[in-house]
C-alpha cells in the first residue's frame, strides 16, 4: 500500500505561521526537514559518574542535592552542590527564580546535562539543563545520540528536534532516492533513507570522532550527493552554454598580425597554442567559456589582447574586468598602448570616475564608440548598457564566483546573443579540484615562461640583519635597479600595516639618501596610487614601499629586487604572488625574505620559507601549499565561488572528488532526469543555473 502524502501542517506543533517560516528556510514538505542536518551530537545515552568527570566534557549526570545556597561573588549566584557517592559537582546559576531555588532542596534527585568546567571549588556546570526527578517514576535515557542542529532563524532547537523526530517516526519517509540502486551498490553507499535516519539518530555506541571527521558511510553518501549536485550544476551550465547563441568572431588577421609584429617579442609556444584554441572557440556560434591558468608572469595579458582584437575586429565590444583598481589601471595602460595605434578605442570605467565622466563613458559604451572597456566590477552595474558585447574577459578569476560569472553573462547578453567568456587566473590548483570547481569551463594551461627569464634568487635573512639588506639595496640602486619593499598586512588591520609601511618608508628615506623612495598602500586614493605606480614604472622612483596592494598582477619589468618584511607571516600563495612582481624582465632578480627575530619560527613558517628558496614554479608551490595547509585552507569559501554547502566541505572531502566525477559521468549519460533532480534537491538557486 502506498503511504498517503502529508504536509507540514500535519505535524504536531506546526501551524500556518511556522509552516511559512520553514518555507523560507527551504522546507516545503516534511521530507525536506530531513535535510536540515545536525552539525554535532550530544551523548545523553548514559549517566556519567561524577567521580569520572573531566573538564571540557559534556555529560549527563544524576545525583542528590546536598546543599543549595545563594552566594555573592560580585553578583548573586545560586550554587547547588550535588553528590552521587563517586564524587561531587557544583551547579552554578546566575539567573534563577525563587521557585528554582526551592525546587533544588536537599535530598532531591536531579538529572543534569551540561559542560563540565573547573570552578573555584572543584568541577562545576554553569546553567546546565536539569530536571528534578520524582522518586518513583524513573526517567528513561535517550537511546540514541542527540542531534544538535544549526540554529535556524526563529525555529528553536527543541522544536526542530521534535519535528524531525516526527518525520523519522513514520514508517515511510517519502523520500525519493535519486541515486540509482546499481550505483549505490557499485559505490558501496547506503540508501538515502538509511543515511538520513542514521545521521539524525546515531546509535549510542557510535564513535563520535568518526562522525566528527565526516568519514562515516552515512555521511559519505550525503557528501557525495551534495558534491555531485554542484558538479552536475556546473556541467549543466556548460551544456546549456553550448546550446546558447553567440556571435561567431572570426576577423581577418591583419590587425592581430600588426599587433604581434609590434610587440617586440615572440610569443611562447604555450601562448600560441592558447591563442589558437581561443580563436577557434570565438569563431563558434555558441559562447566560449574558457579558463586560462598560468603562473604569474607567463604572459596571459598578451593572450587576452589577441582575443580582444578578434572581438573588436569582428565589430563587437570587449569588457575586461580586473579585481582591483590598480590592476585594472595597468590593463588600461597596456591595452591603450597596444591597441591605440591600431585605432581601437579603449575606454575606462571604474567606481572612482566622476559622474560627468562616467556619463560620457556610459554613452560611449551604449553607442558602440568604446570598443574595449576596461575596469572593475563597475563594468557590470545596472546602468551600463553595451551596444554589442562580444567578449568578456575576467582577470584573476579566483576572486569572482560562479554566480558572478553567470550574471556577467546575463548582463552582457544582447538580444539572442551571449558574449564569449575568457577568464584568467594565476592560481594553480590540482587537477581534480579544478575539474570540480571549473566544471563549467574549458581549461587551458600556460606552463612555459617567456624566454630569458631567470628564476628569482631567493634568500631568507633574519631582520636583525636589516642593515645589511639596506646596504645591498643601496648597491643595487646604484647600478640602476629598482626595488619593492613590501610590508605585510598586520593581523588584517589596515591601519597597522599602513603604519608599518610608513615607518619603513621613513627609515629607507633616511638610509637611502639621494634616491627617491615612494610609498603605496591600500588607504590611498586611486589617483594617488596611480601616480606613484607610474613614477615607479617610469623610473622616477627607485624604491617602492608597499603594503600587499601590489600583490596581484602589477607589472614593472625593470624592478629586480624584492624585500618582503615578516615573510614568516605570509602564506605560500601570497609570497609567490609577491615574488612574481620581480623577475619579469631578462635581468637576474633577487628576493629577500626578512623574518622576524622576535619569536622563534614555527615549523610551517620555516617550511614555507624553504619552499620559496628552492623553487620558482607556481604549480610546485601550489602543491606544497596544499600539503602544508590542506585544500580547505588553500581554497577558502571565497575562492571556490560555490555557494555554502550543507554537508560537504571541500577541504575535508576533496578525496571523494574522483568518485564524484565518475558518478557524474554515469548520471549524465544514463540518468539525465536523476541528475536534474539531484541539482534541484541540493542547490537553492538551481533555477538560476538553468537561466544562463
Ligand atoms: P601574467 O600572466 O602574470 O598576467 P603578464 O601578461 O603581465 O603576465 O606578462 C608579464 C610580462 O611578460 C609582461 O611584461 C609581458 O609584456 C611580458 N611577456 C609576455 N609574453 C612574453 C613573451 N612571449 N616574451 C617576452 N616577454 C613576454
Ligand atoms: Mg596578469
Amino acid at each position: 500500500m502506498k503511504p498517503t502524502p502529508y504536509s507540514l501542517t500535519d505535524l504536531r506543533g506546526v501551524g500556518p505561521a511556522l509552516a511559512e517560516k520553514l518555507g523560507r528556510l527551504g522546507v516545503q514538505h516534511p521530507a525536506d526537514l530531513l535535510f536540515v542536518l545536525p552539525f554535532r551530537y550530544e551523548d545523553r545515552t548514559r549517566i556519567v559518574p561524577l567521580g569520572s568527570l573531566v573538564p571540557g566534557q559534556r555529560a549527563v549526570v544524576e545525583a542528590e542535592v546536598e546543599i543549595t545556597e545563594v552566594v555573592y561573588r560580585g553578583r548573586r549566584n545560586l550554587l547547588c552542590r550535588i553528590a552521587d557517592g563517586t564524587g561531587a559537582l557544583t551547579l552554578r546559576f546566575f539567573y534563577f527564580s525563587r521557585a528554582q531555588q526551592q525546587g533544588l532542596a536537599r535530598g532531591k534527585k536531579v538529572r543534569c546535562y551540561g559542560d563540565v568546567r573547573k570552578g573555584s571549588t572543584g568541577l562545576e556546570m554553569v546553567h546546565p539543563e536539569y530536571r528534578v526527578l520524582s522518586a518513583n517514576a524513573p526517567q528513561a535515557l535517550e537511546n540514541h545520540l542527540t542531534p544538535v542542529y544549526p540554529s535556524t532563524d526563529g525555529v528553536q532547537q527543541g522544536r526542530l528536534r521534535s519535528l524531525i523526530g516526527q518525520v523519522l517516526d513514520r514508517r515511510d519517509l517519502l523520500l525519493t532516492d535519486l541515486l540509482p540502486p546499481e550505483l549505490l551498490v557499485k559505490h558501496q553507499l547506503p540508501t538515502l533513507a538509511a543515511a538520513l535516519r542514521y545521521l539524525h539518530r546515531p546509535p549510542a555506541d557510535v564513535q563520535l570522532d568518526e562522525l566528527a571527521s565526516g568519514r562515516h558511510p552515512a555521511q559519505r553518501r550525503l557528501i557525495i550527493e551534495e558534491l555531485l549536485a554542484h558538479h552536475l550544476s556546473l556541467r549543466k551550465i556548460r551544456q546549456r552554454a553550448s546550446h546558447l547563441q553567440a556571435l561567431p568572431l572570426s576577423p581577418d588577421n591583419s590587425q592581430i598580425n600588426a599587433f604581434l609584429d609590434n610587440l617586440g617579442f615572440q610569443l611562447t609556444g604555450d601562448q600560441k597554442s592558447c591563442i589558437k584554441v581561443i580563436r577557434s572557440d570565438l569563431a563558434a556560434a555558441h559562447p566560449m567559456m574558457r579558463l586560462v591558468q598560468g603562473d604569474v608572469g607567463c604572459g596571459k595579458t598578451v593572450v587576452a589582447a589577441v582575443a580582444a582584437l578578434a572581438a573588436t575586429g569582428a565589430g563587437t565590444q570587449v569588457a575586461i574586468m580586473a579585481p582591483t583598481e590598480l590592476l585594472a589601471e595597468q590593463h588600461r595602460d597596456n591595452f591603450a598602448a597596444w591597441l591605440g595605434p591600431l585605432d581601437v578605442n579603449v575606454a575606462w570605467l571604474s567606481g572612482s570616475l566622476k559622474s560627468a565622466q562616467r556619463k560620457q563613458t556610459y554613452a560611449a559604451i551604449a553607442s558602440g564608440e568604446a570598443q574595449v572597456i576596461i575596469g572593475t566590477h563597475a563594468l557590470f552595474q545596472e546602468a551600463v548598457e553595451y551596444a554589442c558585447l562580444g567578449l568578456v574577459i575576467v582577470d584573476e578569476q579566483h576572486r569572482f564566483g560562479v554566480h558572478q560569472r553567470m550574471s556577467l553573462m546575463d548582463k552582457g547578453s544582447a538580444g539572442r546573443h551571449r558574449p564569449h567568456q575568457l577568464v584568467m587566473t594565476a592560481t594553480p590548483i590540482p587537477r581534480t579540484l579544478a575539474m570540480t570547481l571549473y566544471a563549467d569551463l574549458d581549461v587551458s594551461v600556460i606552463r612555459e615562461m617567456p624566454p630569458g627569464r631567470q628564476p628569482v634568487k631567493t634568500v631568507a635573512v633574519s631582520d636583525t640583519r636589516r642593515g645589511e639588506v639596506v646596504a645591498r639595496v643601496q648597491k643595487a640602486l646604484e647600478s640602476g635597479q629598482r626595488a619593492y619593499w613590501v610590508c605585510p598586512l598586520v593581523e588584517e588591520s589596515e591601519l597597522l600595516s599602513y603604519q608599518d609601511a610608513e615607518s619603513t618608508h621613513a627609515m629607507l628615506r633616511e638610509s637611502l639618501k639621494g634616491t627617491s623612495v615612494g610609498l603605496i598602500h591600500g588607504r590611498m586614493r586611486a589617483e594617488e596610487k596611480e601616480r606613484i605606480m607610474k613614477a615607479f614604472a617610469a623610473g622616477e622612483m627607485q624604491v617602492l614601499v608597499a603594503t600587499t596592494v601590489i600583490e596581484v598582477g602589477v607589472d614593472v619589468p625593470e624592478a629586480t629586487l624584492m624585500i618582503i618584511e615578516n615573510a614568516e607571516r605570509m602564506g605560500l600563495a601570497q609570497l609567490h604572488q609577491l615574488r612574481g612582481r620581480v623577475g619579469r624582465g631578462n635581468q637576474q632578480s633577487n628576493c629577500v625574505l626578512l623574518y622576524s627575530s622576535a619569536v622563534k619560527l614555527s615549523q610551517h613558517a620555516r617550511q614555507r620559507i624553504d619552499v620559496m628558496r628552492e623553487t620558482n614554479d607556481g604549480f610546485v608551490i601550489a602543491q606544497k601549499d596544499l600539503e602544508l595547509r590542506g585544500p580547505g585552507e588553500v581554497l577558502g569559501k571565497r575562492q571556490t565561488g560555490l555557494q555554502q554547502m550543507r554537508v560537504a566541505d571541500l577541504g575535508r572531502d576533496a578525496w571523494l572528488l574522483p568518485e564524484v566525477q565518475q558518478l557524474s559521468d554515469t548520471l549524465l549519460k544514463n540518468h539525465a532526469e536523476a541528475a536534474d533532480n539531484i541539482i534541484r534537491r541540493w542547490i537553492a538557486q538551481a533555477d538560476d543555473y538553468g537561466n544562463v
